[in-house]
C-alpha cells in the first residue's frame, strides 16, 4: 500500500514554466543582468564571516531594519521569507485554511490561486472585464456572494502587465470584509504604489521580491510591508529561522545598492518603452504594460504556432495562449537591448 496525498492535493495540477535550452531567455521576467559587481564582492566577503555552527539572527534585525528604512516604515511592519511566494503563502497559513476563502480576478497570477488551496483555502473567481482591468462591480459581487478573508490584486498584474489604478485598489480595500494584498512584485516599474495605503489601522499589505528588480531571483528573498499586529501574526506561523544568514545578509546589502537597481529599472522601463514601440508595428494586439514584460497577441497566426517559430529561432517567451481568457497570447520579458533585438527580429521573420 502507498500512501496517499491529501485529495485535495493530489488532484490538483502543478505550477510550472517549461525551461528550454535557448539562447535569448525571456519567460519569467527576471532581471536580464547580474546584480551590481560590488554587491556580489561584499557579499563573498560577509559570506566568510557567516557564524556557520549558530542558527541565523531568527528576526532577521539587519534586513528588517533596512527594509523599513527603504519604505519609511517601522522595522516591525515588515516581514521577509524566501521569495514572496513564502511571503503569501505564510499570510495564507495565517489568514486562510479550511472553511476560509480568498479571492483572486482573473487573468492573474496563477499562485495565488494555486498556494491558497494548497494551503486547504477554497479559492473564489472573479472575471476581469474584457481589456482585462479590474471590474469593480464584479468585484463588489464576489466579495459580497464569498466573503473571502483575503483579497488578492498584483500590481502591475502578472501576466497583463497593467497596473491597478490607485482609486480602483482604494476602493477595494474598502469593499473587502477581511485582508487585502496587493502583489507588487512588479512594482517598481510602475508610477504608483500601494505601499501608500498600508496603515496600522487599514488591513492592506504590499507584497514585494527581489526575484525581479533586484535581479536576485536565485537568492529567493521577498517580503510585505503591512500593519505591526499583521506581521506580529506572521511571526508566530513561519517556521523558526526561516530566512538562512546568507539570505538575510544579501538582502541587507542588496538594499545598500539601491541607487544602481533604480538605474536598472530606469534602463528597463526605457527599453520597455522601445519594444512596445516596436511590437505596435506588428501584426499583433498589445497590451500597455507597467511592468518589466509585455502581453501580445499574434492577430493572424494563433499563439502556439508563434511561440514554437520562436523557440526554433533559439528565442523563449510565455506561452499563455492556452490559459483563460488570453486565448492566444504570449508574455516576452524585457531583456538586454541586444535580446530584446533578437526577440524582435525572429518575431518579424515569424510574422511577416
Ligand atoms: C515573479 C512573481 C513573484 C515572485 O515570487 P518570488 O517567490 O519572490 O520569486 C510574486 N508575484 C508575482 C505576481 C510574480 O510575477
Amino acid at each position: 500500500m502507498t500512501v496517499e496525498p491529501r485529495p485535495d492535493v493530489a488532484l490538483m495540477p502543478g505550477y510550472h514554466s517549461p525551461q528550454l535550452d535557448v539562447a535569448v531567455r525571456l519567460n519569467t521576467n527576471e532581471a536580464p543582468e547580474p546584480p551590481p559587481p560590488a554587491f556580489v564582492e561584499r557579499l563573498a566577503e560577509e559570506v566568510r564571516r557567516v557564524r556557520w555552527n549558530r542558527y541565523p539572527d531568527r528576526s532577521y534585525t539587519a534586513l528588517r531594519t533596512a527594509l523599513a528604512e527603504l519604505h519609511g516604515v517601522a522595522p516591525d511592519q515588515v516581514f521577509a521569507a524566501n521569495g514572496s511566494n513564502e511571503v503569501l503563502q505564510t499570510l495564507l497559513l495565517a489568514y486562510g485554511g479550511p472553511g476560509r476563502t480568498a479571492a483572486v480576478f482573473e487573468p492573474t497570477y496563477a499562485l495565488h490561486g494555486h498556494i491558497a488551496r494548497i494551503t486547504g483555502t477554497a479559492v473564489c473567481t472573479g472575471e476581469r472585464a474584457a481589456d482585462l482591468t479590474l471590474d469593480l462591480d464584479e468585484v463588489r459581487r464576489v466579495l459580497e456572494a464569498h466573503e473571502p478573508v483575503v483579497t488578492f490584486l498584483c500590481s502591475p498584474n502578472n501576466p497583463t502587465g497593467l497596473v491597478e489604478p490607485p482609486e480602483a485598489v482604494a476602493a477595494v480595500a474598502d469593499l473587502a470584509p477581511g485582508l487585502l494584498v496587493v502583489d507588487e512584485a512588479y512594482g517598481q516599474f510602475a508610477r504608483w504604489s500601494a505601499l501608500e495605503l498600508v496603515d496600522e489601522g487599514r488591513d492592506v499589505v504590499v507584497t514585494r521580491t527581489f526575484s525581479k528588480t533586484w535581479s536576485m531571483a536565485a537568492g529567493r528573498l521577498g517580503y510585505l510591508v503591512g500593519p505591526s499586529w499583521l506581521v506580529a501574526e506572521l511571526d508566530k506561523v513561519v517556521l523558526p529561522y526561516h530566512l538562512d544568514a546568507v539570505t538575510q545578509v544579501a538582502g541587507t546589502l542588496a538594499v545598500a545598492h539601491v541607487e544602481e537597481m533604480e538605474a536598472r529599472v530606469a534602463r528597463l522601463v526605457e527599453e520597455r518603452g522601445r519594444l512596445l514601440a516596436a511590437l505596435r508595428e506588428l501584426p499583433v494586439d498589445v497590451w500597455p504594460s507597467e511592468a518589466n514584460f509585455v502581453l501580445f497577441r499574434p492577430r493572424e497566426r494563433s499563439g502556439d504556432e508563434v511561440w514554437k517559430a520562436l523557440v526554433e529561432r533559439s528565442v523563449l517567451v510565455r506561452n499563455c495562449s492556452s490559459w483563460p481568457r488570453l486565448d492566444g497570447c504570449l508574455r516576452v520579458t524585457i531583456g538586454t537591448p541586444a535580446e530584446d533585438d533578437a526577440f524582435l527580429s525572429a518575431l518579424r521573420e515569424v510574422l511577416t
